[in-house]
């Protein structure tokens, strides 16, 4: 499929204050020089621990914080060239997890849906039209919720506004952080049913986090792996669920006991919390926690490369690479 964005070499930092501790300045690597695409029609999968960088990425995604290097190109279109931020406001929707904070209380369902189309000059009355066709596709009978309040609503109920009202942009790109992790398991399943349905109906392209691997891998075509600011594995969600090939998507997937009934990994638990963002290990980011680790491992980063086997499944690791020297321990049987 064509890619819809294009994301080449994105790189944010966040800088922290100098304090009586930290003399010099330094800066947060919340995203630290990634390279990906999102195709057409596809459902992106970002996991990652808390830290890693998945909000950032989603941020930057959408254009709700600027870039400090790196190229966004949204459907053939370079960011700051012929795509102005305008553009890319009304061609990408954001869903958040809170569902709350993210509505204002003072308007009504029907007011919060119709807002960003009356904003973009759409007529009152068609804009209110619009928000009913929607609320009634999200499955909120127009008669019943257009007049309510957020607070008159459930949680799975506000989520379906939050969606209805992304719809209403007329996005080609919705990006869900953490969209259905505050819901309770039956509602969350209803939200996922209704996502999948919206996607096919209105032709629409997801980028989907979240922490819950399961949700992820039942959403998603294909599933991106990050780790300290850098994607380690990117790959289809089938070809990663079944050889994980980077030793973190090993160990994030091992540290969730259903993930793995019969131990196949072999791979301990993640030990510890990730090293600080501010100043990561040198190398391999991950080669402080990694239980594979060779000197190479923390003197040279490892390339970007395809993970035999699987079309389009790639990862970063020395093992992985024939030209590291590092002795490869996942070869044989491989082929
Ligand atoms: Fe582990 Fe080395 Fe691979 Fe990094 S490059 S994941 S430290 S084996
Ligand atoms: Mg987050």
């Amino acid at each position: 499929a064509q890619p819809l964005v294009i994301a080449r070499d994105l790189k944010r930092h966040f800088p922290v204050r100098k304090g009586i501790f930290n003399r010099k300045a330094s800066a947060v690597r919340a995203v630290d020089g990634i390279s990906f695409t999102v195709r057409k029609s596809e459902t992106l999968g970002i996991v990652g621990e808390s830290g890693c960088g998945k909000s950032t990425t989603a941020r930057l995604l959408v254009g709700l914080i600027g870039l400090d290097e790196g190229d966004l190109i949204f459907d053939g279109e370079k960011l700051g060239e012929e795509l102005s931020l305008n553009d890319l406001w009304s061609g990408v929707q954001m869903v958040f997890q809170d569902s709350y904070a993210s509505l204002n209380p003072r308007l009504t369902i029907e007011e919060t849906i119709a807002f960003g189309p009356k904003m973009r000059g759409v007529a009152a009355p068609e804009a209110r039209r619009l928000a009913h066709e929607l609320l009634e596709r999200v499955g909120l009978a127009p008669a019943r919720f257009a007049g309510r309040y957020p607070h008159e609503l459930s949680g799975g109920q506000r989520q379906r506004v939050n969606i209805a009202r992304s719809l209403a942009m007329k996005p080609r790109l919705i990006i869900l952080d953490e969209a259905v992790s505050a819901l309770d398991k039956s509602v969350e399943a209803q939200v996922l049913n209704l996502l999948r349905e919206l996607k096919a109906e209105f032709d629409l392209t997801f980028v989907f986090i979240s922490h819950d691997l399961n949700v992820v891998r039942y959403v998603s075509d294909r599933i991106m792996v990050m780790y300290l600011g850098e994607v380690v594995e990117i790959g289809p969600v089938d070809a990663i669920w079944n050889h994980r090939a980077h030793p973190y998507t090993q160990a994030l997937f091992a540290a969730m006991p259903s993930m793995d009934p019969d131990n196949r990994t072999q791979v301990p638990p993640l030990a510890g919390d990730p090293p600080n963002p501010i100043d990561p290990p040198s190398g391999c980011r991950f080669h402080t926690r990694c239980g594979f680790a060779e000197p190479v491992c923390g003197t040279r980063k490892p390339r970007v490369v395809a993970v035999r086997g699987d079309a389009g499944h790639e990862a970063a690791c020395h093992m992985l690479d024939g030209q590291s020297g590092h002795s490869k321990a996942g070869e044989t049987g491989e082929v």
